[in-house]
C-alpha cells in the first residue's frame, strides 16, 4: 500500500477512536494533564510521619495547584498558579522557598475539565454538597480538584505549629498545637481536593479544602465558613502518582490500625 494512503487510514482510524471515547466520557473537555502526584499517604502521616520526602522545587515539577504541609507540619500548604504557600500558625501568609521539604502533598497541573460559572452557598457543607452532586454526574470514582474563587462573608482556617522529634500522631498535634483563626470579608480562593472511597487511607475520602485570600495575607486548611458568592472551575483526574518515604520509621510502620475515624475527626 502507498504509504501516504496508510498513513491518511491511520489518521482517519485515530480520529475515529477519539471521537468514540470523547463520547463515552461525561465530562467536558477531559484536557490533556489527567494526573494526580502525591508525597506520601495519610496514614503514615497520621501517625506521625513529617519528615520530609522531596523538596518544594521538585513538587512544583509535578504541577502547579494543591495541598499539603511542610517538613515538621510546620503549617499549611496551598499551592496556587505555581506557587507554593505557607500558612503558618503565627497567622502570616509566606511563600516557601524551593528548598523546604515536603512530608505530604497532592499536586496536579490543573486544567479545567467544567465549571460552575455561579456558586452560592451558605456553609461548608451547603459547598461540598453541591460539589458531591456535581461530581456524581461525571462520577464519583475519578479525583477530583475544584478552584472555588470567590467572597466569602466569614471563614475559619487552621494552621498547625511546627513539631519537634520525636513526632507526635497528628491527632495530638491537632488537640494540642493547632492554631484557628477567623476572618470576616475575605475574596480569595479555595482549592479543593476530593478523592473517591477506596482511596481512603491512602489519602482521604470526600474533600479537602485550603484557603488563601487574594491580597495573600489569610489562609489555611478550611474548617467552615459562611455565605460564599464565587465560581468553579473542576480539573477531572484519572491518573494517580505517588512517592514514598525512604526512611527508616516509614519503613517500619505498622499501618494495621484502621485510621479511618482519626482521619475524619482532623480533617
Ligand atoms: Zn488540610
Amino acid at each position: 500500500m502507498n504509504r501516504k494512503i496508510l498513513f491518511a487510514l491511520i489518521i482517519v482510524g485515530l480520529l475515529a477512536v477519539s471521537a468514540v471515547s470523547a463520547q463515552n466520557f461525561g465530562f467536558l473537555n477531559n484536557n490533556n494533564d489527567d494526573s494526580m502526584y502525591q508525597v506520601s499517604l495519610m496514614q503514615a502521616f497520621m501517625h506521625g510521619e513529617y519528615n520530609g520526602v522531596i523538596s518544594v522545587g521538585d513538587l512544583k515539577s509535578h504541577g502547579d495547584t494543591g495541598l499539603g504541609t511542610f517538613e515538621g507540619v510546620n503549617g499549611e500548604m496551598i499551592i496556587l498558579d505555581g506557587v507554593v504557600y505557607q500558612a503558618a500558625a503565627d497567622g502570616s501568609i509566606n511563600v516557601m522557598s524551593d528548598n523546604e521539604t515536603v512530608p505530604f502533598a497532592t499536586i496536579t497541573s490543573f486544567d479545567e475539565d467544567g465549571n460552575i460559572a455561579n456558586i452560592t452557598a451558605k456553609n461548608f457543607d451547603d459547598l461540598t454538597g453541591q460539589l458531591d452532586k456535581t461530581i456524581e454526574k461525571y462520577g464519583t470514582n475519578n479525583m477530583y480538584v475544584v478552584k472555588i474563587k470567590g467572597d466569602f462573608s466569614n471563614i475559619t482556617v487552621r494552621s498547625v505549629e511546627k513539631q519537634e522529634k520525636p513526632y507526635k500522631e497528628f491527632t495530638q498535634v491537632a488537640a494540642v498545637d493547632q492554631k484557628v483563626f477567623n476572618h470576616t470579608d475575605q475574596t480569595g480562593t479555595v482549592v479543593a481536593v476530593y478523592f473517591p472511597e477506596y482511596m481512603n487511607e491512602l489519602n482521604m475520602h470526600g474533600w479537602h479544602l485550603h484557603f488563601l485570600s487574594d491580597d495573600k495575607t489569610k489562609g489555611g486548611h478550611v474548617l467552615g465558613f459562611s455565605n460564599l458568592k464565587g465560581s468553579a472551575q473542576i480539573d477531572e483526574i484519572h491518573e494517580f502518582n505517588m512517592i514514598l518515604p525512604t526512611d527508616d520509621t516509614f519503613a517500619k510502620m505498622n499501618f494495621t490500625e484502621d485510621m479511618s475515624s482519626k482521619i475524619s475527626s482532623v480533617e
